[in-house]
C-alpha cells in the first residue's frame, strides 16, 4: 500500500467505489468517467507503480489480471462482440494514476490506431 495512491484506497475502501469484482489479489472497479458503456480498471490489490516495475514474480499476478478483464467482459455480454484492454504506462501513454490498472472497455466500436 502507498499513502499517497488513490488506487490502493480503493482497494481498501477508503475512498468508494463501484466495485465490479474482489478477491485478495485484485479488484476491478467501474472507471469514475467512463469512455464507453462499460470501463472498469482492473488493479492488482499490490501497489505496483507502472509496468516497469514488473518482475518476473509478478507474472502469474498480471495474468491473473488480463484474464479476469476476460471474465468481466464475458460476463456482461460482451464476449463475441468485442472490447479493449489497455494499460497506459507513464506519460506519453497519458498515465495518470501511478498503480497498474488494466483498461477494460466495451459497448461501443474502438478506432484502430487509438489516438
Ligand atoms: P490512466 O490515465 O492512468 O490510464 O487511467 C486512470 C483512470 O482512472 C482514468 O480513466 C480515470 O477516469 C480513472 N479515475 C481517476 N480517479 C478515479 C476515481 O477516484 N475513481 C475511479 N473509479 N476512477 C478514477
Ligand atoms: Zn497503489
Amino acid at each position: 500500500m502507498a499513502d499517497d495512491c488513490l488506487f490502493c484506497k480503493i482497494v481498501t475502501g477508503e475512498i468508494p467505489a463501484s466495485i465490479v469484482y474482489r478477491d485478495d489479489r485484485i479488484v476491478a472497479f467501474n472507471d469514475i468517467n467512463p469512455q464507453a458503456p462499460l470501463h472498469a480498471l482492473v488493479v492488482p490489490t499490490r501497489h505496483i507503480a507502472t509496468l516497469n516495475a514488473l518482475s518476473a514474480d509478478d507474472d502469474a499476478l498480471v495474468g491473473e489480471v488480463v484474464r479476469r478483464a476476460g471474465i468481466i467482459a464475458k460476463d456482461k455480454g460482451f464476449e463475441a462482440h468485442g472490447y479493449r484492454t489497455v494499460f497506459n504506462t507513464n506519460a506519453a501513454a497519458g498515465q495518470t494514476v501511478f498503480h497498474i490498472h488494466l483498461h477494460l472497455l466495451a459497448g461501443r466500436k474502438f478506432t484502430w490506431p487509438p489516438g
